[in-house]
């Protein structure tokens, strides 16, 4: 399967990935389907409210609930949630994995590095055995990177 990063939620979760470190960054994914593949348009930018938040996110409640209200007034769905990862790669990690609460969202991870964090896509997947499928992460033109 394959997911669309228009270039201004990329470049949002790129420079709050970059203002968070050493800490994680989070936030939501929103956006739509066009022709079966669900594109995301925007990204917010979330308090991380975790305890740890140099190796744990934890969206503020208060952003999520906004957020779904706005989805459900404007009728453009949460897509799913990104996070950054200071320091390791773009995938999911066992915290992620047990931090899946909707089976349909998309998770996007950002791995600080310079000059640019890395992206990559994933969905949850109970058969895989990390409980989660990698996606393939395209611009909004259709193409890799
Ligand atoms: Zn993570």
């Amino acid at each position: 399967m394959q997911v669309l990063l228009a270039r201004a939620a990329r470049e949002r979760i790129e420079a709050a990935t970059a203002e968070a470190y050493p800490c994680e960054a989070c936030g939501l994914l929103f956006g739509g389907q066009v022709r079966g593949r669900p594109v995301i348009t925007s990204a917010s930018v979330a308090r991380n409210v975790a305890a740890e938040p140099w190796h744990r996110f934890e969206i503020d409640p208060a952003h999520l609930f906004a957020s779904q209200r706005e989805a459900r007034e404007t009728g453009a769905p949460i897509l799913g949630v990104w996070h950054s990862h200071p320091h390791g790669r773009p995938i999911p990690s066992a915290e992620d994995r047990a931090g899946v609460t909707d089976p349909a969202w998309l998770w996007l991870i950002a791995a600080a590095g310079r000059p640019r964090p890395t992206l990559a896509a994933h969905v949850p997947d109970p058969s895989s055995p990390t409980g989660f499928r990698p996606l393939l992460l395209l611009d909004e033109a259709g193409h890799p990177g």
